[in-house]
């Protein structure tokens, strides 16, 4: 492939957001674009080089990941942080779930001087995205016994049955979540922004190709440096816009010399612009499971559901829940999960998951040196908030789904709690088992320039310089109430509408 050495725009990383940026850039402007992966391009829906895991909408992030751990002990030493290293970023391995989150989400990103990002003004883009992603409902036939049961249950318990999920000003609900997976397979972001103009001769994508710095003059970004085909090399643009992810885009600036000037300069990296706020406010919702051995009955049905032709999908019920700290909206997320055991015997077993979705707790990710490719120090800061209050909310979430598990229709399909899991009581043992529920945002927060935490304005643009923005997880101030797939969507859409 001839890498051109000068572009109109240039995206980094083709995750969810890249992947809409570089593809709505392309179909609208007549500029041309180039897109560098650091994972391989497959090519379009129909090319046979997709690995089937990724297309596989019942796996989830099997393969190709970066291979991030948490550094921190707030959350578990070494756990698994999966971010997808391939075209189509975490889209191409996620679990799929089309979640949309509350108005009380979007009308706080506003608040805090994101003009144009109010509820009201995000709902077209998020319509947009849900459209090009094919977002859609499960067929009734689609539905596992499992979750067709837990619906029911938790209906039972007294949350309503939601109309519909995404209606932004819902409070709380259960049913099944809309998903972006057609005939089975994931339909991923390059698939839905990339494969209509991979061939309109705008769009340049260029697979295999980590991305080290940016090289900053003044006021201005003015070329990229890649390790391509294992030379380096440099790509001068325009417009640079870093979608790399909440893990990557803060770790860019680090070593293009953007962050703490101090700390990079100990890294024998040039400083450049003192932002703060590169790699601080990392959130996730933190997570808690119980677990379940599953009764002959749950293998029974599964087996036959199976049987039927059907495929399985382990995440399908989600309920939206208030704890007693909540007055308005929702704070948690119940969702239930069932799969094939490990011993081999084709017996089904299953979990009960619960996120708090309104953290105060936040962590950091720091790098260590300025070689691209040396991991970053990833602290999730889980559960550190001064009051206690991140974990307080997993607390309730945890007793409203053993509530859930000990209803007589759960209990015929499910079993009792595991031993092992039902010693999970007090908040030490909350503490130890805190996980993650894959949605690491705000490490390169949007906020208005006067505040000193944040990294880019409402349009994306880092604070102190004219054409380089950052444009995915990594701005979203505070997580919303839903998985991030379609929010990050949303932010994309609603960007590059303003860019084009
Ligand atoms: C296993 C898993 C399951 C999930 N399930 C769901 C779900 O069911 N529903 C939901 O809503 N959300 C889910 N999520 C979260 C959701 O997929 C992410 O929030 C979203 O995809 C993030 O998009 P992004 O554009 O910010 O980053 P990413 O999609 O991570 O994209 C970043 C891209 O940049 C590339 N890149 C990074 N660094 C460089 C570099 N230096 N040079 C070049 N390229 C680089 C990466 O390889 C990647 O392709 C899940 C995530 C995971 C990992």
């Amino acid at each position: 492939m001839n890498i051109p050495k000068h572009t109109d725009t240039l995206v980094v990383g083709s995750g969810t957001a890249g992947s809409i940026v570089a593809g709505r850039l392309a179909s609208r402007l007549n500029q041309k674009v180039v897109l560098l992966e650091a994972g391989p391009d497959f090519g379009p829906f129909n090319n046979i080089n997709w690995p089937p895991d990724l297309l596989n909408g019942t796996v989830i992030g099997e393969t190709h990941d970066w291979g991030y751990t948490s550094s921190s002990v707030n959350g578990k030493h070494n756990h698994n942080l999966e971010r997808a290293k391939a075209i189509g970023g975490c889209s191409s391995h996620n679990g799929c779930i089309a979640i949309w989150g509350s108005h009380l989400d979007y009308d706080t990103w506003e608040s805090y001087g994101n003009n144009g990002w109010s509820s009201q003004e995000v709902l077209p883009f998020f319509a947009q995205a849900n459209k090009t992603l094919r977002v859609r409902d499960f067929q009734e036939s689609e539905v596992t016994p499992f979750h067709r049961m837990c619906v029911n249950v938790m209906e039972n318990t007294g949350i309503p049955r939601s109309k519909n999920l995404n209606d932004l000003y819902e409070n709380q609900g259960v049913n099944i979540s809309p998903v972006n997976i057609l005939n089975g397979k994931r339909f991923n972001a390059a698939f839905a922004y990339l494969d209509p103009v991979r061939e309109n001769g705008y769009l340049t994508i260029i697979g295999n190709s980590l991305v080290n710095k940016i090289n900053l003059n003044r006021n201005k970004a003015i070329s990229v440096e890649a390790i391509i085909n294992n030379e380096e090399t440099l790509i001068c643009a325009d417009r640079i816009i870093v979608s790399a992810g909440s893990f990557e885009s803060p770790c860019i600036l680090m070593r293009s010399g953007v962050g703490n000037t101090r700390k990079l300069s100990k890294l024998g990296i040039t400083p450049h612009l003192e932002l703060l706020g590169v790699g601080s406010n990392l959130h996730d919702h933190p997570s808690l499971n119980i677990r379940f051995q599953g009764t002959n009955l749950l293998s029974k049905l599964m087996k036959e559901f199976r049987e039927n032709g059907q495929l399985i999908f382990s995440e399908q019920s989600i309920a939206k829940v208030r704890s007693s700290n909540c007055k308005e909206g929702f704070d948690l997320h119940i969702y239930p999960i069932t799969g094939t055991t490990e011993n081999g015997n084709g017996s089904w077993d299953c979990a009960i998951y619960t996120a708090n979705m309104v953290p105060l707790s936040r962590g950091s990710l720091e790098i260590t040196s300025n070689d691209p490719l040396s991991k970053p120090i990833i602290d999730q800061g889980y559960l550190t908030d001064q009051e206690d209050q991140d974990i307080k909310i997993l607390k309730e979430g945890l007793e409203i789904s053993r509530e859930i598990s000990l209803q007589k229709e759960a209990i015929e399909l499910i079993g009792y709690e595991l031993p092992e899991s039902s010693r999970i009581e007090s908040i030490d043992d909350i503490r130890k088992n805190v996980l993650h529920y894959y949605h690491p945002v705000g490490t390169c927060k949007m906020g208005p320039e006067l505040d000193s935490t944040s990294v880019v304005d409402n349009n994306g643009k880092v604070h102190g310089l004219d054409n380089l923005y950052v444009i995915d997880a990594s701005i979203i101030p505070t997580v919303p109430r839903g998985n991030t797939n379609l929010p990050v969507a949303m932010v994309a859409e609603r960007i590059v509408n303003n860019l084009c």
